[in-house]
C-alpha cells in the first residue's frame, strides 16, 4: 500500500465538497481497497461516505427506492424487496459471499470494476487501466470475457448480478453532485467501452450515487434470476438471465429479459423480448425467443461457448418463470 489521505465527512455537503476536490468516495470498500492494494487505483484522498444517511429502503410514488449505502445483505433481506421485487433479492443472494454482502453497498455494486485478470495485473497492457496501452485479453486467455458490446479496445464483462436484475426492471440511478440532483436510466448510466474503456459510467466529477429506483410494474408479475457459473458459490457468472413477464389472459403483455456474464454492461435482450410480447407461453415460444439471445455476439478465441450457453440459460429461465401449458 502507498500513502493516501483519509477523510470522513460529517454530512453530504462536506462529502460533495471533498469529492469536488478530487477525493475518491469509499463506502463498503470491497472493490476499492483491493484495487488500491494492487496499485490498480491510486487515489490521493479517500472520502469515506459510509456514515451518510443514504441507507433507506422504501416505497414512494415512483416505485421502490433503495438508498445507495444500503448493504447488499440488507436489501436482499428486506420484506418489501422480497415481496415486490424478488428478482433483486435472488440476484443479490447469488452474488459474492455472505461476508462481502454484509459490507458491500448497492451504489458500490453498480460501480464495481471488472474482474478481468489483466486489468488487475499492473504489468499487463490494459486500456481500461491506462487508455492507449493495449488490451492483453484480446490475444490472451479470454474465456470469461464478453461477447456482446465489446470493442477493439476492451472486452471485459461487467461483473455485477444486481445490475442485470435492475436492467430488466428499468431501474434508474439517482445522482447528486456539485451541480445538483439528476436521475439516469441504469442502462444509460453504465457505458460500453468503445474507444474509451476507462470511462465506465456517466458519473460527473464529484457526483455520488444516492439511490436506485425501480418503477412500479403491472401485476401480476413473474420474475426470476438464473446464474450459470463454474462453481455454485462465490463465483462470477459465465452467463445469467433475468426474466420479467407480465401475463394476463394467457398472453405475454410485457417481457423484459436481461443477461449477465456476456456483456460489457448488463445486456437487455430486446430481440428476445420482441419475440415474446403478444404471444402465448409455450415450450415452442421459449425456444424460438431464446434462439436470438446471442444475436450480434462477437466471440473471442476461448469464449465462443458463451453464445450457446446464453441461449440455453435464457430458454431455461423463460421456462422456469413462464411455465409451460
Ligand atoms: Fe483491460 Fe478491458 Fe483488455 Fe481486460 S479486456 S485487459 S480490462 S482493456
Amino acid at each position: 500500500m502507498y500513502p493516501f489521505a483519509y477523510t470522513r465527512p460529517a454530512d453530504t455537503r462536506a462529502a460533495l465538497a471533498a469529492g469536488a476536490r478530487g477525493g475518491r468516495y469509499i463506502a463498503g470498500g470491497t472493490t476499492l481497497v483491493d484495487l488500491m492494494r494492487e496499485t490498480v487505483e491510486r487515489p490521493g484522498t479517500v472520502v469515506d461516505i459510509s456514515g451518510l444517511p443514504l441507507r433507506d429502503i422504501r416505497m414512494t410514488g415512483d416505485g421502490l427506492r433503495i438508498g445507495a449505502l444500503a448493504s447488499m445483505a440488507e436489501v436482499a433481506a428486506h420484506p418489501r424487496v422480497r415481496s415486490a421485487y424478488p428478482l433483486i433479492a435472488q440476484a443479490l443472494e447469488l452474488s459474492a459471499s455472505a461476508q462481502l454482502r454484509n459490507m458491500a453497498t448497492i451504489g458500490g455494486n453498480i460501480l464495481q470494476r471488472t474482474r478481468c485478470t489483466y486489468f488487475r495485473d499492473v504489468s499487463a497492457p490494459c486500456n481500461k487501466r491506462q487508455r492507449g496501452s493495449g488490451c492483453a485479453a484480446l490475444e490472451g486467455y479470454n474465456r470469461s470475457h464478453a461477447i456482446l458490446g465489446t470493442s477493439d479496445a476492451c472486452v471485459a464483462t461487467h461483473p455485477s448480478d444486481l445490475t442485470v436484475a435492475l436492467a430488466a426492471l428499468d431501474a434508474r440511478v439517482h445522482l447528486l453532485g456539485p451541480d445538483g440532483e439528476r436521475a439516469v436510466a441504469l442502462t444509460a448510466f453504465l457505458l460500453r467501452p468503445g474507444e474509451t474503456p476507462d470511462r465506465e459510467h456517466d458519473l460527473r466529477p464529484g457526483e455520488l450515487i444516492t439511490a436506485v429506483e425501480i418503477p412500479p410494474h403491472p401485476a401480476p408479475l413473474r420474475s426470476g434470476y438464473l446464474k450459470v457459473r463454474d462453481r455454485q458459490s462465490y463465483e462470477f457468472a459465465l452467463t445469467s438471465a433475468a426474466v420479467v413477464l407480465h401475463v394476463t389472459g394467457g398472453v405475454i403483455r410485457d417481457a423484459r429479459v436481461a443477461a449477465g456474464g456476456v456483456g460489457t454492461v448488463p445486456w437487455r435482450l430486446t430481440a428476445v423480448e420482441k419475440r415474446l410480447n403478444g404471444e402465448r407461453p409455450s415450450e415452442r415460444l421459449w425456444a424460438r425467443a431464446a434462439a436470438v439471445a446471442a444475436d450480434g455476439a462477437r466471440p473471442l478465441r476461448h469464449n465462443a461457448f458463451k453464445a450457446e450457453l446464453l441461449r440455453r440459460t435464457v430458454e431455461r429461465q423463460l421456462r422456469t418463470v413462464g411455465g409451460t401449458r
